[in-house]
């Protein structure tokens, strides 16, 4: 008998697809997860038209509804964080730590926001005019379109599932084609947290049918997207076309600068964990290391000795420290940056080689080069894989260069115990976000999160920050 498809929910129903698609784990492909349903247009039509009927009730509905339906949402993801951990790293690849760490995450999120629906602010001020006041409210923006990548299956869908609700929004929700169990998890979930019908819906397919569907909709009032640069960019130009509101993160280059005055142990500690833990897809992964020459070869000689003892296998073994990468089509992109870098006059000081394990997967052997140039392109292009690069520098100011010198700006770090470089860098960085003697990638849920440049465009996620994308402000003049 064939196992039944995990459905699609829309206007409170489970409902078929137009076909079903296998999950695989890629740390053994002869395991299947479960077979998905692929919505099909008339799906997706359905969905949009149930989110815009639920919005006309769900835009008044009182914020102890809200808060009660955030609240048992969170508190069962935090509950369950072994179990949805476990099926996190099955379809993704990350390890069962960093999977059971990533439902938890996405479970505080949901308490986060629970709270920030009893304190949605206002203003009251005098009016410019006698006996007149003005009253400034923030009102939620419609119905909110989100498409999600495969790297973080449920965190990134709560950060943007979690302040749309809270805000009064209804939700289409799209997750990436390699990780629907998670979504599928998480809306069950969502199914039984008592909202009304339509005013959440899960809509699981291929980018190009249903995630174009609900950027071109006109009832789809706003569209919140993380993923690729290429897919954002495109995102951005078809959305602002028709005047939705949009907002997107997309890649990174992200640097880590270590100077010559770091502790030795901390700089390769951030590198380790920044650079390839859950297997360097990350978006906030440091794949440019940028060391000052005084400390470079200790640097270098203390990373590798580290990297010697990393052990990459199967994402739900204890032992692992990194897991496979996501799948075929990913490992190809991995493995064709390492010829790019051996070509461009690279040196491959350590790792690359695909490695053999009992199950079948995608295990690659995190890579590091050095004796690398800032305008390279595996210096300068996404790779989105445990690869990393080491650049050598003269000083701090030759560093920073180097550090905003590429078309993103995520994440950056710098390794340092000079108070006078650590509030330079802090100020004349060009990311979002900035760490000081911390890994660039691993973030806190209750500040905002994104980047500059053509890593992000539209107002900020998570946080109180969130507000600005989920609500739209009014201004009312009042006299008696
Ligand atoms: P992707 O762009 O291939 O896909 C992202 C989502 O867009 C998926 O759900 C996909 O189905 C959908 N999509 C594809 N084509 C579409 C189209 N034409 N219209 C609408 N939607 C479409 O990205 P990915 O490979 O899933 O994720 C990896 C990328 O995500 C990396 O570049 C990474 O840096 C980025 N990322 C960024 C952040 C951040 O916050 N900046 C966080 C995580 C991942």
């Amino acid at each position: 008998m064939t196992e039944p498809v995990h459905r699609n929910f829309i206007g409170g129903s489970w409902r078929e697809g137009a076909d079903a698609r296998p999950n695989i784990n890629p740390s053994d492909t002869t395991d299947v997860i479960g077979r998905y349903a692929q919505a099909a247009t008339g799906d997706v039509a359905d969905a949009i038209a149930a989110a815009a009927k639920a919005f006309e009730t769900w835009q008044f509905s009182s914020i102890q509804d809200r808060f009660d339906a955030l609240d048992r949402i969170g508190t069962e993801l935090l509950a369950r964080r072994e179990e949805l951990g476990r099926l996190l790293s099955r379809e993704e690849g990350k390890t069962l730590k960093e999977g059971i760490g990533e439902v938890a995450r996405a479970g505080s999120v949901f308490k986060f926001f629970a709270g920030e629906c009893l304190r949605i602010p206002g203003e009251l001020l005098a009016s410019t005019r006698p006996g007149v006041t003005v009253e400034v409210t923030r009102e939620p923006v419609g119905v909110v379109g989100m498409i999600t990548p495969w790297n973080f299956p449920i965190a990134i869908p709560a950060w943007k599932i979690a302040p749309a609700l809270c805000y009064g929004n209804t939700v289409l929700f799209k997750p990436a084609e390699l990780v629907p169990g998670c979504a599928w998890a998480l809306t069950e979930i969502i199914s039984r947290a008592g909202l009304p019908p339509g005013v959440f819906n899960l809509v699981m397919g291929k980018g190009a049918v249903v995630g174009e569907a609900l950027v071109a909709s006109p009832a789809v009032s706003a569209i919140s997207f993380t993923g690729s640069v290429a897919t954002g960019q495109s995102v951005v130009a078809k959305a602002t076309a028709r005047g939705a509101k949009v907002q997107v993160e997309m890649g990174g280059k992200n640097p880590l600068v270590v100077l010559d005055d770091a502790d030795l142990e901390i700089a390769a500690n951030c590198a380790l964990n920044g650079a390839y833990f859950s297997t360097g897809q990350r978006c906030t992964a440091s794949s440019r290391l940028i060391v000052t020459q005084g400390v470079h070869d200790r640097f270098v000689a203390a990373l590798k000795q580290k990297l010697e003892a990393v052990k990459v296998g199967h994402a739900l073994e204890p032992a692992t420290d990194i897991g496979p990468v996501v799948d075929d089509k990913q490992l190809a992109q991995d493995l064709s940056y390492l010829d790019i870098g051996r070509k461009e006059g690279a040196k491959l000081a350590f790792g690359g080689r695909r490695l053999e394990r009992s199950t079948p997967g995608f295990y690659l052997e995190p890579a590091l080069f050095t004796d690398s140039a800032p305008g390279m392109r595996i210096n300068q292009e996404e790779i989105f894989g445990p690869v990393a690069s080491v650049i050598r520098v003269r000083d701090f100011d030759e560093a920073l260069a180097v550090a905003n010198g590429v078309p993103f700006g995520l994440s950056a770090g710098i390794v340092t115990t000079s108070l006078k470089h650590a509030a330079a860098f802090r100020r004349r960085s060009q990311a979002g976000m900035v760490m000081v003697n911390v890994p660039t990638a691993g973030v806190d849920y209750h500040v905002p999160f994104g980047g500059r440049k053509s890593s992000s465009y539209g107002p900020r996620e998570q946080g109180r920050y969130a507000m600005d994308f989920y609500t739209t402000v009014k201004t009312a003049y009042i006299a008696p």
